[in-house]
């Protein structure tokens, strides 16, 4: 199957799951995730119609960004982990950070920008050891520091759960980030409506839990030359 019609399927899934969770009124943005995958290929997705696309690594987002700068409505989304000496490079070619997870990254951004940058807060949902993302009973306090940033907009929350063979065994990580969302707001932390959760293996899921991006990669572009 061609970039286009997996694309196709995965709007059209998209959709179905969001009437099932009686959402059809909601938006779900689908970010398409490019990682390891040729410009030709985004290319072809944009052709198709889709403008949003995520990458993990500063290098590969610069080379890409670079590589595509005639498609001008064409929308980057950071999804890796940050490093703050990549920042600058980082916030140049992507419109939205979707992983800050920390106070001294935050600044770093803040520092770096010379417009408004929308970021997601990265979750450690599960506590796991050597993932990313902030640890949930830090996510009140981080979104505190992050409020009196003044060029950053906390646009909402973003995890990437344990991976399992089985879609329903991520669920109740999915539920959780939306909890923390609902409890952080209700707390009176700044914080926007975003929840960008769900990959190819589990976005229908997701969207049942209330995902409104969700981050696709495999199903539409197909595997990946580097597997991570
Ligand atoms: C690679 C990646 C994705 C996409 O994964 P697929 O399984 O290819 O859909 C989504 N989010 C993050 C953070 C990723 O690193």
């Amino acid at each position: 199957m061609s970039i286009g019609l997996r694309l196709a399927d995965t709007l059209s899934r998209i959709d179905a799951a969001a009437r099932a969770a009686g959402r059809s009124g909601e938006r779900v943005t689908l970010v398409a995730v490019s990682k390891g995958q040729t410009a030709e290929g985004v290319r072809e997705a944009y052709a198709a119609g889709q403008r949003r696309f995520g990458e993990n690594y500063a290098q590969e987002l610069v080379a890409k960004a670079a590589a595509l700068e005639d498609l001008r409505d064409l929308e980057w989304h950071f999804i890796g982990h940050l490093q703050r000496n990549k920042v600058r490079d980082v916030i140049r070619a992507a419109r939205v950070v979707q992983t800050v997870d920390r106070v001294e990254l935050a600044q770093e951004l803040d520092r770096r920008a010379d417009r408004p940058v929308e970021v997601l807060v990265e979750v450690n949902v599960a506590g796991e050891a050597r993932k990313s993302g902030c640890a949930s009973a830090d996510l009140g306090e981080l979104l505190q520091r992050l409020a009196t940033l003044s060029k950053l907009e906390v646009r909402g929350l973003m995890a990437v759960p344990p991976a399992a063979p089985d879609a329903s065994l991520t669920r109740p990580w999915f539920a959780r980030l939306r909890s923390l969302a609902e409890e952080a707001r209700a707390s009176g932390a700044p914080l926007g409506p975003e929840l960008s959760m769900g990959m190819s293996h589990d976005y229908e899921v997701a969207i049942a839990e209330g995902a409104t991006i969700v981050r696709v990669g495999t199903a539409i572009f197909g595997e990946r030359a580097r597997k991570d």
